[in-house]
């Protein structure tokens, strides 16, 4: 992140900006919603020529709404300034501009010139006093205009009405306990009883909607013991989350997480959430299952939402009975949410389906390893011609598994596609037969489902949604 994202405080700010054209009038736009004290420096003549002022500008200067001053920028003039905006969209007036700047110490933004600027102004979407404003250092405008489209289009109007009538009833908030307590009743005013109530009566409804929701927490304040989600964070790219699950890493208190699971997964749990990674990253040292089954007893028995995120679909090779078998035990409410396991992240990622009509009817989620070691299987059904099996957990015991299915008949040619990483920006795809199959996985590092049975069939164009894959079309589309 070359460019930090900063408020700055306008209330008593003096900005400067000089030029009187359209460059000018767009940067004046955006900083008259502001509360700065704006003074504009348009000569009227610039290399000895004339220069037309915009009749905006003139405009707003009559209305007070800045100050005009019709010749060229002095030093003494950047006494005090916090900004200084170079609009005249002239090479050497600009650079004049950034001199003084720097020399009066304020910080300078040449329009349109990204490396001369000191400070970019960014996208923005209004909702005073929700700002929310939307930067790309440069790289692709166009798509910090489609993400500004987006939001305006999500964030309803409402939105800075409510945020704002919100801040006048924060001290009776202050009634409720810090912590989950309080963000609960913000999260109802937010979600369900602002809206309504804004809906059916407008803004001086919102007083009310917000003192019957308090008054219904404080009512409920005495309930509410701690609750545990297992949820499943799907193979690695944050776009295969549910909905659920992005709900509930929204509101956890406190976050128990595989070691495996993506960062960029993890980045959408609340930023006041308690991040502990548990369990075990490749082959390395594990953290006792019933360390973490006490992790998430001890937690929830504080009241806190607890949320056990899991890789892929905790119900597959994700040890789920003996969570909740401790969480039964303990007392303690609980609710799985299902989510998108390796098998069909790797299936997606190579266009394949894993059962299909006239080859195969079923399909085995197999694991390469169990509690003994490598794991031993009904071999006999899995070297049959047309099976397809998904292996979980099968690098290290993919000798043996080779072993185990040619002993059992199964044709050395077996198609077996290999897919590391599935879903993720270093997604690795490998396509490799049954007698191949040790070598071809020596070399991967990453979790890997083994499709034995899977041919990948040649992707068009489109391939597989690698998060990089989606933001260059995203970048195409928005470009056409
Ligand atoms: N509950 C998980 C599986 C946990 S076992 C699920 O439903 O996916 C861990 C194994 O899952 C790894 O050894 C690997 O075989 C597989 N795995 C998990 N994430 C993967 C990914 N992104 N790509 C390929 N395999 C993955």
């Amino acid at each position: 992140m070359q460019h930090f994202p900063i408020f700055l405080d306008t209330a008593a700010a003096r900005v400067v900006v000089t030029g009187g054209g359209d460059a000018a009038v767009a940067k004046l736009r955006l900083l008259l919603k502001t509360q700065a004290r704006i003074e504009v420096f348009a000569p009227a003549t610039l290399h000895g020529a004339a220069v037309d002022l915009a009749s905006d500008i003139e405009d707003w200067a009559s209305a007070g709404r800045l100050a005009l001053h019709r010749r060229a920028l002095v030093p003494c003039d950047l006494i005090g300034a916090r900004l200084v905006y170079g609009a005249a969209e002239d090479a050497v007036d600009d650079a004049r501009t950034r001199a003084l700047g720097h020399r009066a110490g304020v910080l300078v933004n040449i329009v349109d010139n990204l490396s001369d600027s000191d400070f970019i102004t960014p996208a923005i979407v209004d909702r005073d006093p929700v700002v929310v404003a939307i930067g790309t250092e440069g790289a692709a405008p166009v798509l910090a205009r489609k993400i500004k489209a987006d939001l305006e289009a999500r964030l309803p109007a409402a939105t800075g009405i409510l945020a704002r009538v919100a801040k006048t009833f924060r001290h009776a908030a202050d009634a409720l306990p810090m912590g989950r307590k309080r963000r609960d009743f913000w999260a109802q005013y937010y979600d369900t009883t602002g809206p309504r109530a804004f809906e059916q009566g407008g803004a001086p409804a919102l007083q009310a909607a917000l003192q019957d929701t308090l008054a219904q927490h404080l009512n409920g304040m005495a309930d509410g013991p701690g609750h545990v989600d297992l949820v499943g964070a799907g193979p690695g790219d944050p776009d295969l989350l549910t909905l659920r699950a992005r709900r509930l890493l929204d509101r956890a208190d406190v976050v128990i997480h595989d070691r495996l699971i993506a960062p960029e997964v993890l980045e959408l749990a609340r930023r006041e959430a308690l991040m502990i990674a548990v369990g075990k990253e490749g082959f390395g040292p594990s953290t006792p299952q019933d360390t973490i089954n006490q992790l998430m007893i001890d937690h929830a028995t504080t009241g806190a939402h607890v949320v056990r995120l899991k890789g892929g679909d905790a119900s597959v090779f994700g040890r789920l009975d003996e969570e909740t078998e401790a969480l039964d035990a303990a007392g303690i409410d609980w609710a799985v949410t299902p989510g998108i396991t390796a098998a069909s992240g790797a299936a997606a990622a190579v266009g394949q389906s894993l059962t299909r009509r006239g080859r195969n009817s079923s399909v085995r989620l197999v694991s390469g390893h169990d509690t003994k070691g490598f794991a031993e299987q009904d071999w006999q059904a899995l070297a049959r011609p047309g099976m397809v099996a998904a292996i979980y957990m099968g690098k290290r015991a993919a000798r043996f598994i080779q072993g185990r299915l040619l002993m059992h008949g199964a044709a050395a040619e077996t198609p077996v596609t290999i897919v590391e990483n599935a879903t993720r920006a270093d997604q690795r795809v490998r396509l490799t037969t049954l007698a191949e199959l040790p070598q071809a996985v020596a070399d991967m590092a990453g979790p890997a489902v083994l499709l034995l049975g899977v041919t990948a069939r040649n992707r068009s164009a489109k391939g597989a949604t690698t998060p990089a894959a989606e933001i260059t079309a995203m970048l195409q589309e928005a470009l056409q």
